[in-house]
């Protein structure tokens, strides 16, 4: 997970109301095509994937490494220098006050993006309006989720918040992660019919890394 220190000390976000931050990337070329942009990683994810590289952001209760006046005054001083800033995660939608924390990024003047699975189409719904990314991961079928994430809810939320984005008119990239442990043929086949339904020609495929990962197999 990135981490960066930012010159104070990490303060319980609790101080300041705000989301809760697992880590934080001052600069990233590869986290928006095109875009020069920081990354906060949000701490917590309701879903529990197996292929995670990331598992550290996973419980949704672990304290903020940083307090969010921090985040706020880092962006402040690099007006100018970044094009954007990217929430993710984690699923940074686990954030009740995400639309808030968007809205003060977006005041210092930086465009806005997002990665997620689309867990909660209720607050995805309310963040839409200040996006100007979306990198929105199709895990599987809808029928296969709950096998990879362990949360049942899972493909329906997901096709709901892909549902919503697309009506949105937001600029977006799909992409799936081929788990070699949980794609087995069948599952493999009904992603791309998935796919197909959903007619997203530019989705991408990205290979699975076992570095990071917890090896545990769906
Ligand atoms: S949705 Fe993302 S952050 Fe959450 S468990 Fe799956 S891979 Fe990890």
């Amino acid at each position: 997970m990135p981490d960066f220190d930012i010159g104070t000390v990490a303060t319980p976000v609790s101080d300041t109301g705000l989301i809760s931050i697992g880590g934080f990337a001052p600069v990233s070329f590869a986290d928006w095509p095109g875009e020069i942009a920081a990354v906060i990683f949000c701490q917590g994810c309701p879903w529990d994937c197996g292929y995670c590289h990331n598992p550290d952001l996973i419980p949704a209760n672990a304290p903020s490494r940083y307090g969010w006046d921090q985040i706020l005054g880092f962006l402040r001083e690099r007006r100018g220098l970044l094009d954007g800033v990217v929430f993710s995660g984690g699923e940074p939608l686990l954030q009740k006050n995400l639309p808030a924390a968007m809205a003060a990024v977006r005041e210092l003047g930086f465009r806005l993006g997002l990665h997620t699975g689309g867990a909660y189409p209720a607050r995805f719904r309310q963040v839409l309006p200040l996006l100007d990314w979306v990198g929105f991961d199709i895990k599987a079928a809808p029928e296969d989720y709950a096998d990879l994430t362990h949360s049942r809810r899972s493909g329906t939320d997901a096709m709901e918040s892909f549902r919503l984005l697309r009506q949105s008119g937001v600029a977006f990239e799909t992409r799936t992660t081929l788990d070699p442990y949980f794609f087995t043929p069948p599952r493999l086949l009904r992603l791309e019919q998935t796919i197909r339904a959903l007619g997203l020609s530019a989705h991408r495929m990205q290979d699975y890394r076992e570095t990071g990962t917890r090896l545990r197999q769906a």
